[in-house]
């Protein structure tokens, strides 16, 4: 009797019950596949990471005594998938059961489940062990309830995990959420620490992904490579972030700025969702920095930053499982209008793109703002496909698996899901970005003008879009306002608007 395991290269737990003790009737198998490489347009320091990161854990399991079968990308006897290859050591090692994790992608989900229904020896699939909800535990906690709102989620998860709450169950501070404090323009005026991410030597993989054809994009050297590759290294950064970025993380949460494109964000996406850390460590540790300096001025940074984990990351989880498989396809605007060259090399004159799109090709990474209030709102307001910007963002970012970046491009950033996670469009015209960032600054274009020259095109573009959308949105409280302000703009005013907002959309390999 011998069994098989199956670690995806997102499932790099340590602290997995699997491994917890060495089992001589178990072995283990990873892989590197052209069908994982392939199956959407990678940034190349998104395949290098994921490389890194999972032969970094094969040698931790193969040190603690774990036998473990390693498929290299160019391996001679890599069949390139993950059926041809689980089956050739089914074969070679007469192994009795495979098991599994549930993947967190729908797509391999389906392709596993499809190949144990069919597998002729036993099998049995594993939680991951690294979620603070099951699967279906945010489906059902919405069941009954008229909106799928994420605050309300979010105060069940404080209590259910006893996060910031008082002796009393009521949240520390006396407020569920401190949003409103966190909402500054950063102005050189709070230093940022350096990073201590160390670069690190990735030529030899890069010439690899070279040698193979594999398909990618974006930017790679020593110095823009620096993501984690063990946990040790993910823990590294975690204490970084809590000792010298959490204290000003939440003034600066919304904040941007052309020549630093981390702020004071924690840059621990890519290590949450590869599972070298647990989310449970991650907001305890931020927990415990709040009760050792009993510090009020910490709150609104430490409750902000403890809301996108035990709130969002699993709201938005939780909605990509109730939805799936149907969500990627989404489109209530009907928009189509194809994806500009620009996003693919950063050279557009509106300032604020150029400086997003530049940060996403230079560092696989962008900010949670630059992704909802750059890129996204410009996307939907100049009508782009959603589905194409869909596998932009798949591709581009260092932390972009499907689960997580679906949710958060289709229905955060487009709308496209009808309101369904969004309780109104993200979208603005240049007075937010003028307001937050020293983009415009920068700019060729003018914040404050609408038709002239100069004039920035978000100012039409984004009348255009209320004016276009009125009869789709006229039902949504949130946009009274937008309403109020639309009546107060004259009939020719409109045409005005729609006419240039159809040249600009004409021209948009120019913008
Ligand atoms: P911080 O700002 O330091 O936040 C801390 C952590 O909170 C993050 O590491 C992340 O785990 C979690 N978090 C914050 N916001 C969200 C959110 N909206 N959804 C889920 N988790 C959140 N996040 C991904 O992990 N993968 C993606 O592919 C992804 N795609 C996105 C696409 C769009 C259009 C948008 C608007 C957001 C997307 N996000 C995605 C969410 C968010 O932008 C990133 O998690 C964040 O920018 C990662 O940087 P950080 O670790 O420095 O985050
Ligand atoms: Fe962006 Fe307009 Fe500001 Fe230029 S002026 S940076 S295009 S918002």
């Amino acid at each position: 009797m011998k069994t098989l395991r199956l670690v995806l290269g997102d499932q790099l737990n340590i602290k997995h019950s699997w491994f917890q003790k060495i089992e001589q009737d178990v072995c283990y198998v990873m892989m590197e596949t052209r069908s994982e490489t392939d199956y959407v347009k990678h940034h190349i320091q998104k395949i290098v990471g994921f490389f890194l990161a999972m032969r970094n854990f094969k040698r931790t399991l193969q040190k603690q005594g774990h036998e473990v079968y390693y498929f290299e990308i160019d391996s001679i006897n890599n069949c390139q998938n993950f059926k041809d290859n689980i089956l050739h050591l089914i074969k070679e090692l007469n192994i009795t059961k495979f098991e599994y994790q549930e993947p967190d992608e729908f797509r391999l989900s389906k392709e596993l489940d499809d190949f144990t229904k069919n597998l002729s020896i036993q099998s049995e699939i594993f939680s991951t062990e690294h979620f603070l909800t099951t699967r279906d535990e945010v489906r059902k906690f919405f069941e009954n309830k008229k909106t799928w709102r994420m605050e309300n989620f979010y105060r069940m998860m404080r209590e259910k995990y006893n996060i910031l709450l008082d002796e009393d169950k009521k949240p520390t501070g006396g407020k569920w959420n401190y949003d409103y404090a966190n909402r500054q323009k950063w102005k050189n005026d709070n230093l940022i620490p350096l990073r201590i991410n160390k670069s690190k030597n990735v030529s030899s993989y890069v010439e690899l992904i070279k040698k193979l054809n594999i398909n990618f994009f974006g930017e790679i050297d020593e110095k823009n490579f620096i993501w984690p590759e063990s946990r040790e290294q993910a823990l590294l950064l975690l204490k970084d972030f809590k000792n010298n970025f959490l204290k000003n993380f939440g003034y600066y949460q919304d904040a941007m700025h052309d020549t630093e494109p981390f702020l004071f964000h924690s840059l621990l996406s890519f290590s949450l969702n590869t599972k070298m850390l647990h989310p449970l460590e991650v907001i305890q540790a931020v927990v415990n920095i709040y009760d050792e300096k009993k510090d009020h001025d910490l709150l609104p940074a430490v409750e902000g930053f403890i809301r996108q984990i035990l709130g969002w990351r699993e709201y938005i989880r939780g909605v990509y499982w109730a939805q799936m498989p149907d969500y990627g396809q989404n489109n209530y605007f009907q928009f189509n209008q194809t994806l500009p060259g620009w996003f693919w090399n950063g050279k557009t004159s509106m300032n604020c793109m150029r400086v997003s799109i530049n940060d996403s090709l230079r560092h696989a990474y962008a900010h949670h703002i630059q992704r909802l209030m750059v890129i996204g709102n410009i996307s939907l307001l100049l009508g782009l496909n959603p589905q194409e910007l869909h596998l932009w963002y798949l591709g581009v970012y260092i932390d972009a698996i499907e689960w997580v970046e679906m949710p958060n491009t289709i229905g955060m950033s487009q709308y496209a899901d009808g309101g369904f996670l969004a309780s109104k469009p993200y979208n603005s015209s240049a007075s937010y970005i003028h307001k937050m960032s020293n983009y415009c600054g920068g700019c060729r274009y003018n914040p404050k003008e609408k038709f002239s020259r100069d004039a920035c095109p978000l100012n039409v573009l984004y009348w255009n879009f209320y004016i276009k959308q009125q009869d789709r949105l006229k039902g949504n409280q949130r946009l009274g306002i937008v309403w109020m302000q639309l009546n107060k703009i004259s009939h020719d005013e409109k045409i005005k608007i729609t006419e240039k907002a159809k040249a600009i959309i004409k021209d948009i390999e120019t913008l």
